[in-house]
């Protein structure tokens, strides 16, 4: 299987070669050239496979040019019992009969990420091996705060393996910023960025694209490659947990062979829906899917209207995983869904790039309807969400999460469907614990994050997450802020560019 970018302006690459590449250096992202479709009887046969087993499954449709031994160490390494403690690794909770809360979060950061970002580095190292490049790699990622500390943790003190990340200094939380100024390792850098994350994303993505830049850096012996959603080689691993949460419900007899289910998906940088969205053109029975944003909710009136709009206001919320305006992987969506159409592509990316707007047609917009609902949900909802779910299931979600379930209650009630509902929970509770306390106990005054969590902790006796258990006494082991247009010149300095 080859690679083909979104904008037709590079040749097909290879799987390892689009994973080196994070994305096409003339700007445009890489996706597979088809997508395999499975039978229901094939994907009814993985009933009983462990989750290592359907990943190496998946992995292995769209990875040709790996051999499968590989991907089974690949596979082995990234989901091991020290990384997901958890032997289902993503375990499907039932809040209740229709809708089960998609665990995400078991990884070593807490957060979604770890499932693709623990894998990610074995997949580079074998493609850089596969490629036969000497040159080291320097991964760059702009975070909107849990990439991050999940990039750092899987990268750091690989060899051959440079890692710098940026974040935007106001837009993450303190225990996101604690996480990632912590980090050790000899190859990791992490900058405060003074912007916003679509600023740090935009940065990153010029850098890229920049050719320049580019032949200094190999000139230098190096080159770039993304642990972003860009990066074909994140979303991949996103799929296998659609699959599983899938079987999981069969097994259990929580829904039937010929039945169909929703999935919603707190969703900003429109990855890991993307990845939802490729497990049902496989084959998964999906009815529908349910976009979920945040008070930045581009994505709601672009599923409902048809109009991509980034001409707003930035807003700062309590998920700020999903503060995020310009969502990169919505481009390899488009693609998929007008049939490869990289002319409109070319030309509705262009009219954001000057307009920060473009229009799609009715036809596209109807495609899109049939499969997709979008919602959002306002701050005060998502603590009434994150109270009730508490109060009424004893069970604790994160703000995103909270996003995502204000959402599905949304489409639910005006829509009236009932079918049962996989939601993805991106986070766990207590690496957002300010905004989770405050949404379940009224008279909390003290500021201190990790008061906060040991409070949440003493109110509702749930284990706090082992990633974020000693966060408050390790030291920082960076320091550096700097201001946007200085992204280039910093890179040049870690690296030492001549
Ligand atoms: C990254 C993130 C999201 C958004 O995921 P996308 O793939 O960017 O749509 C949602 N919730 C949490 C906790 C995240 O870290």
């Amino acid at each position: 299987m080859k690679y083909i970018s979104t904008r037709d302006n590079h040749p097909p690459v290879s799987a390892a070669d689009a994973i080196k590449m994070g994305m096409v250096p003339t700007g445009g992202l890489f996706i597979p050239s088809y997508i395999p479709s499975l039978t229901k009887d094939e994907i009814f046969s993985k009933k009983y496979s462990s989750y290592q087993d359907l990943a190496v499954w998946i992995l292995n449709l769209f990875l040709k040019d790996f051999k499968l031994k590989t991907i089974k160490e690949i596979v082995s390494q990234a989901y091991c019992k020290e990384n997901f403690p958890t032997k289902q690794i993503t375990p499907l909770v039932s809040l209740d009969k229709n809708t089960y809360l998609l665990i995400l979060w078991k990884g070593p950061t807490a957060a979604f990420k770890d499932l693709a970002l623990q894998l990610l580095p074995y997949l580079l190292k074998q493609a850089v091996l596969k490629t036969a490049s000497n040159k080291e790699t320097v991964i760059l990622v702009a975070t909107s705060g849990d990439t991050g500390k999940a990039a750092l943790e899987g990268f750091k003190d690989v060899e051959g393996v440079r890692i710098i990340v940026f974040f935007p200094d106001q837009g993450v939380s303190k225990i996101q910023k604690d996480q990632m100024l912590t980090t050790g390792g000899k190859n990791t850098s992490v900058l405060a960025v003074q912007g916003n994350f679509d600023d740090c994303q935009n940065a990153v993505k010029e850098l890229f694209a920049n050719q320049n830049f580019n032949k200094l850096l190999e000139k230098n012996g190096y080159q770039f490659s993304s642990a972003n959603s860009i990066n074909w080689g994140r979303l991949l691993p996103q799929i296998v947990y659609y699959f599983a949460a899938y079987l999981k419900l069969l097994r259990d007899n929580n829904i039937q062979e010929d039945e169909k289910f929703n999935i919603a998906v707190p969703t900003g940088n429109f990855g890991n829906i993307l990845a939802a969205f490729y497990a049902y053109r496989m084959g998964l029975p999906v009815n529908k899917l349910i976009c979920a944003s945040n008070e930045n909710n581009v994505l709601t009136d672009f599923i409902k209207r048809g109009i991509y709009d980034i001409e707003r206001e930035f807003k700062k919320t309590i998920s700020p995983s999903m503060d995020i305006l310009i969502s990169s992987n919505l481009e390899r969506f488009l693609f998929e869904i007008t049939g490869h159409d990289s002319t409109k592509i070319k030309r509705w990316y262009q009219q954001l790039s000057d307009k920060k707007c473009f229009t799609i047609d009715q036809e596209t917009l109807t495609k899109i309807q049939k499969l997709f609902v979008g919602y959002y949900a306002e701050e005060k909802e998502v603590k009434k969400t994150i109270k009730n779910t508490y109060q009424n299931y004893n069970y604790l979600i994160d703000p995103h999460t909270g996003v995502g379930l204000t959402s599905l209650n949304k489409y639910r009630n005006e829509s009236g469907d009932l079918t049962t509902t996989i939601l993805a929970s991106t986070a766990n509770p207590y690496k957002f614990s300010p905004a989770v306390l405050h949404s379940i106990k009224k008279d909390v005054n003290k500021k201190n994050q990790y008061v906060l969590i040991d409070r949440l902790n003493e109110l509702t006796k749930i284990k706090v997450h082992r990633g974020l258990a000693d966060l408050e006494t390790k030291k920082h082991q960076h320091n550096k802020k700097i201001n946007l247009k200085d992204i280039k010149e910093e890179i040049k300095d870690i690296l030492k560019l001549k």
